[in-house]
Parts: structure tokens; C-alpha cells; sequence
């Protein structure tokens, strides 16, 4: 007998089985996940005075505190959710996703949580401090030498059977925008008791979109007047995209910062939502993230370096105004996995950055507030 038949013929009750063992095995796992979230803290707001700027509050939300060290352990989290209760994802099931790496790293954290083998699809340029840790997780990288290549290669697992996380797809509606204790609610809960508890200004990156799509579209739900700014390095696929309204637009320059940049304009991508786009040099992104070491006591990831530039900016701006009042941005990774890049010397001597006269720039900016040099003008 055709094998075809022999499905046809089994009894419905067989697959009501298995349907039941499908269903108990997800009930679990979106059990430990409620679990994990319970045991997590919230992450810290940190509030830092510039005394170039009086008057001005600025706050830093430390997102490198989460257990998998960035923001992406938010996304993950609800990334396995979505996948679990869209009946995407069944037990024993590969689970892939591409990732610059803090995405990965999360990911590969939840996957051994609920069990699951997991690879990401990462750039063979990709920080190896990241690659180690998706490895100790228990995860597989699968490495692309051209970053483009990436979506390409997490589609190519996904149609062999793997459940595709699709961050870049998923981000932005895989979030709960209208609260749920995302971090647009989170933040302003934290700001509940401060002198400027609206901010002027919230600065983030774009890397899937969902940081800022979620805040933005948190702050129109809320009715504030608060104004979104997405920091990005210069020439990205967002800030090309952003200024001509043109979702078919590329990067027209290279980043060394990870996590944002983006070649092309991502899906999760909602220019509606932005008020603001600052782009920001490498250069710049680079001595902001060192003089972040120097003004926290610890070290934070080059996206951190590029939200400081452009919270500086705007607060320059403010003040020329006689503006008062607070701008709220994020810390999104941990340092450490990029000492062997971003805060490795040698490695940027041999790119041409010497992150030194940018850095004493800057802090003089912030202790005085004295612009020198035109790289920081609004
Ligand atoms: C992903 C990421 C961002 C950008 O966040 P999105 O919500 O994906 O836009 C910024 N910094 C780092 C280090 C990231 O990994």
C-alpha cells in the first residue's frame, strides 16, 4: 500500500495524540519561560549629570545587565513566545536565526532553556568574544563571510526543518508594543519620581527595528510628548532610508559598530514612528563607547557609544535653546566582547581609528560643555 494512504487511513484519534503531546510540550515551555521572566530583575536606569549641561538629566537604561548581557535578551524571550504560541515550534525542533551576535547569544541561552538545538547564521567578522559565548551556550554558528549572505543562509536551515526566530522579520510584532513591561513602559515607570519624568528626547539604534518601533508606538499610546530619535552610524540602510521614505534603500558606507547599521532597510523598520535620525561616524561611536567606560566605571558596546554621541548632540541643541529637561537612551551590550576589537588598540590602529583625540573632545563637551571642532554639531 502507498505510503500516502496508509496517512490517510490513520485514525483521527491518532492525531488528536499528537496534537495533545504538542500542545503539553508548549504549555511547558511557555512555563519556563514565565518562570525565567519571573526570576529576572528589571534593569537599571542610570542617571548620569553632565556638567556641561545644567539642567539637563540624562539617563542611561543599563540593558547589558540582563543575563545574556543585552538588549536582545527582551527580543529572544519574546522571539521563542511568539514562535510557541503562533504553533511554530514544536519539541525537539532546530531552531535558526541570523544575528550579529547579541541576538544569537540570547537566543542560544533560551534554546537550551526549552531543550532545542540552535545555530546562528553570523558574519565570519562578527566580534569572536560573541561567537565563544553563543558556543558555551551549547549553540552552533554557522559563519557567512558576506553579511549579506545571512537571511539567505537562515532560510536555507529553516527549509530543511528548522524553526526560523526570523528576528529581522519578527522584531516588531513580536513585541508587545502596548506594554507588558516592554522597555518603553519600563523606562517610564523608572522615571515615575524624577524632576522631567516626560523626557525631551528617548535615543536608541536600529538594528530589527523593534526597539524603536516599540517605544515609539508606547509613546503614541501613551499620549506624551516625548520625541524619538534613532542613533545610527552614517550612511546606514536606516538613515537612507529614513530621509527619503524609501524602504529599497542600502548603506552607502560600511560600520564597525555591531548591532546596528544595517545594510538594507530591515522589515521591522517603521519610519513613522522616529522623529529624529543622527548619524554618527565610527570615530565617534568609538570614543563615545570609551569615554562611556570612564564616565560608568565599565565598559559597554559600540551601540552605547553611538546613543551617548547623539544624546550629546541633542542636548546641545536643547541648550541653545535655554531647553530644559531629561533625555532618556541605552546602554544595549556589554563591553567585554569587544576587547578584542573596539577596545583593542592595535585592531584599530590597523583600521586607521585612533579613538584618542575624539575621546578627549568629547569628555571636554561633557565637563564644560565647550563644542570643539565641528564632528559634534547638531
Ligand atoms: C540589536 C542591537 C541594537 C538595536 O536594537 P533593535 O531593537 O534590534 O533595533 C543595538 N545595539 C546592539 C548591541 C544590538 O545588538
Amino acid at each position: 500500500m502507498p505510503k500516502s494512504v496508509a496517512t490517510a487511513c490513520t485514525p483521527a484519534a491518532s492525531f488528536a495524540h499528537a496534537g495533545t503531546v504538542q500542545r503539553d510540550w508548549c504549555g511547558d515551555a511557555l512555563a519556563k519561560l514565565r518562570q525565567e521572566a519571573a526570576r529576572s530583575a528589571d534593569t537599571h536606569l542610570l542617571k548620569l549629570d553632565l556638567p556641561g549641561f545644567p539642567g539637563i538629566a540624562f539617563y542611561f537604561k543599563d540593558e547589558a545587565a540582563h543575563p545574556t548581557g543585552s538588549l536582545k535578551h527582551r527580543l529572544a524571550r519574546s522571539l521563542f513566545l511568539y514562535a510557541l504560541c503562533n504553533g511554530r515550534l514544536q519539541r525537539g525542533q532546530p531552531v535558526v536565526d541570523a544575528s550579529s551576535g547579541s541576538t544569537a547569544i540570547s537566543e542560544a541561552w533560551f534554546a537550551r532553556l526549552l531543550g532545542l538545538p540552535f545555530t546562528a547564521v553570523m558574519p565570519a567578522c562578527t566580534a569572536p568574544g560573541k561567537i565563544g559565548d553563543v558556543d558555551a551556550l551549547g549553540g552552533t554558528c554557522d559563519l557567512v563571510d558576506d553579511p549579506a549572505d545571512v537571511h539567505a543562509r537562515a532560510a536555507w536551515h529553516a527549509a530543511r526543518g528548522a524553526c526560523h526566530l526570523d528576528q529581522f522579520g519578527l522584531a516588531e510584532r513580536a513585541t508587545d508594543w502596548r506594554g507588558n513591561n516592554n522597555i518603553a513602559e519600563s523606562i517610564l515607570q523608572q522615571l515615575a519620581l524624577e524632576p522631567d519624568p516626560e523626557p525631551a528626547w528617548i535615543v536608541c539604534g536600529a538594528g530589527t527595528g523593534g526597539t524603536s518601533a516599540t517605544i515609539g508606538r508606547y509613546l503614541r499610546y501613551r499620549g506624551l510628548r516625548t520625541r524619538l530619535c534613532v542613533a545610527d552610524p552614517s550612511g546606514s540602510g536606516f538613515a537612507n532610508g529614513w530621509h527619503s521614505r524609501d524602504r529599497a534603500a542600502r548603506a552607502t558606507q560600511p560600520t564597525l559598530i555591531e548591532g546596528i547599521g544595517r545594510p538594507r532597510v530591515e522589515p521591522g523598520f517603521v519610519f513613522e514612528v522616529v522623529d529624529a535620525v543622527l548619524e554618527v561616524d565610527d570615530g565617534d561611536s568609538i570614543a563615545a563607547m570609551w569615554l562611556l567606560e570612564d564616565l560608568l566605571g565599565r565598559r559597554y558596546g559600540g551601540s552605547s557609544g553611538t546613543n551617548l554621541v547623539a544624546c550629546l548632540r541633542l542636548a546641545a541643541d536643547m541648550r541653545s535653546r535655554g531647553e530644559r529637561g531629561s533625555i532618556v537612551s541605552l546602554l544595549c551590550d556589554r563591553g567585554e566582547r569587544y576587547d578584542r576589537t573596539l577596545f583593542d588598540r592595535e585592531w584599530l590602529r590597523a583600521r586607521g581609528i585612533d579613538p584618542r583625540p575624539a575621546r578627549e573632545r568629547l569628555a571636554r563637551l561633557v565637563a564644560t560643555g565647550a563644542q570643539v571642532g565641528s564632528a559634534m554639531a547638531p
